[in-house]
């Protein structure tokens, strides 16, 4: 049985159906446009982005985001797709991380210019006054560990829990909660200590300790929605919701349309999140494909948003990490420092909470880091995203589909989404590898024995001082 149908005919001419808009379904409907295929991006919405993307306030006819999302130095991948885009410019860069206590006391983490990683952010560690020194020495400590393991090291680990890894460090409960809680519970969207060793390390390995300007924080400018204006491809069809996708024995060739109308294809890239994946493959075509089999583990953690409006200017900065809950990032939406966006991750226990008493909970908070303004807060709009990202669980790499199908597989029916085998967390930069892993492999069907194109973007190079220092 061949991978996928064997074609002769030239890639030009080949039709590629991919369902689903967010940042796998335009990666992917980019980068085969760009090969010459025919795409056809099909999006449910009325607006391109998926899950990184805006809504329409009903009550002020403002664009909000579903929730502030954040992309770091590192993220080849997304920077590439941006540029593709046309919207790089939209982004801006924040080379100093800030961080407030609970009473709104400020400390930063910045780069010495000029320096190479990892000695970079060395000095404002070293200075990192929210740590005590025992606490600096321990974490300079792991870092080291981190770095020395390079990635071979980190892939070993994929089934140890993080929390054990930084016990075996003898890493401190206040260590956590100021220096590791911050970075890796967004990143991440878990626990610091539940998720996989692999993830936790990559993300310092690949943030802090490879190329200097890894760690710089990148916020768009501008509404979500707005980095989309440009369309991936020409036939863009929004407000298209699929119902089924179409098999022709054992491959895919073509989707149906919630209007009833049917749309063949040579290929059809799924691009929607896995949950409308398992509904979409009917049992006996399961039974030949495993990619389908380890869906169901994957865990889906919730993320919660809040828009806070205040009387007058309360956050100068761009962003602040919190060392106290329960939200755990401020994002400054407007100029003056009036609109804020506050977040929360791995935010299992608020999902039910009712909207009411969360506000209640937040004000609390926020009245005490911001006591000096006097600021009120006069409207808020919270969102809670169930189903924000799974969990990078011990192990959960088992689960994480391939994009292209196996041996035997079910032919022409290419996977994309943040939750495949990107080997990266549920990023926008994961969702963007999936994207291109998905074009790379529908090409590689498309001309067996040819050259396919690449389209995945290498990552940062490490720098001298951290390529020598990794084992
Ligand atoms: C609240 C929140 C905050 C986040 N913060 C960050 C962050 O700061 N940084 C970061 O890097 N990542 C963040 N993420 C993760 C990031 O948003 C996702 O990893 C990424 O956007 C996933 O993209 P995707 O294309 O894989 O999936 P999705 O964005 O879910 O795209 C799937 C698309 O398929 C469409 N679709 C579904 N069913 C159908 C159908 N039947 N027919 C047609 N279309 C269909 C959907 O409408 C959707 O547009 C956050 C996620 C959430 C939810």
């Amino acid at each position: 049985m061949p991978i996928t149908v064997l074609h002769s005919e030239p890639v030009a001419s080949r039709r590629v159906i991919v369902v689903g808009g967010g940042l796998a379904g335009i990666a992917a409907a980019a980068a085969l446009d760009d090969a010459g295929v025919s795409v056809t991006l099909l999006e449910s919405r009325r607006e391109l982005g998926g899950r990184a993307s805006s809504f329409l306030d009903a009550s002020t006819g403002e664009l909000l985001d579903n929730c502030q999302h954040v992309l770091l130095g590192c993220c080849t991948n997304l920077l590439d797709l941006y540029r593709r885009l046309g919207v790089s410019e939209k982004i801006g860069w924040h080379r100093t991380v800030h961080y407030l206590d609970a009473d709104g006391r400020e400390y930063n983490l910045w780069a010495v210019n000029g320096l190479p990683s990892p000695f970079h952010l060395g000095f404002s560690m070293a200075l990192f006054s929210a740590l005590s020194p025992v606490d600096r020495m321990a974490m300079a400590r792991a870092m080291f560990a981190i770095m020395r393991m390079g990635r071979s090291g980190r892939e070993k680990l994929e089934g140890v829990a993080f929390g054990q890894w930084l016990k075996e460090l003898r890493q401190s409960d206040r260590l956590i909660q100021r220096f590791y809680d911050p970075v890796l519970i967004s990143a991440l969207n878990e626990e610091t200590r539940r998720v996989s060793c692999k993830y936790a390390v990559q993300v310092f390995q690949d943030a802090m300790l490879a190329n200097r300007r890894g760690y710089v924080v990148g916020l768009p400018d501008c509404p979500l929605e707005q980095l989309y204006a440009n369309r991936p491809c020409a036939d863009v069809r929004l407000n298209t919701r699929v119902d089924e996708i179409l098999f022709s024995g054992h491959r895919a060739s073509g989707v149906k349309l919630a209007t009833g109308e049917a749309l063949a294809a040579d290929a059809v890239v799924l691009a929607t999140n896995h949950h409308a994946v398992m509904r979409w493959i009917p049992e006996h075509l399961r039974a030949i494909d495993y990619r389908f089999a380890g869906l169901v583990n994957l865990e889906s953690v919730p993320i919660l948003g809040v828009h806070l409006w205040f009387d007058r200017p309360v956050l100068k900065k761009s962003h602040a990490a919190l060392f106290e809950g329960p939200l755990q990032w401020l994002f400054r939406k407007d100029a003056q420092g009036r609109v804020l966006h506050g977040v929360i991750s791995a935010a299992r226990s608020w999902s039910a909470t009712p909207h009411a008493q969360a506000v209640e909970e937040f004000q609390t908070q926020l009245n005490r880091l911001f006591s000096r303004s006097g600021a009120k807060l006069v409207r808020s709009r919270i969102v809670v995203e169930k189903r924000a990202t799974f969990s990078p669980l011990p192990g959960s790499d088992a689960w994480r589909p391939p994009a292209a199908p196996p041996d035997g597989g079910i032919a022409d029916l290419f996977l994309a989404g943040d939750y495949t085998r990107t080997d990266w967390p549920a990023t926008m930069e994961g969702a963007v590898r999936s994207g291109y892993l998905a074009a790379e492999g529908v090409l590689r069907a498309m001309a067996p024995g040819g050259a396919a194109p690449k389209f995945l973007v290498p990552d940062m190079p490490p720098e001298w001082p951290a390529r020598l220092l990794a084992r």
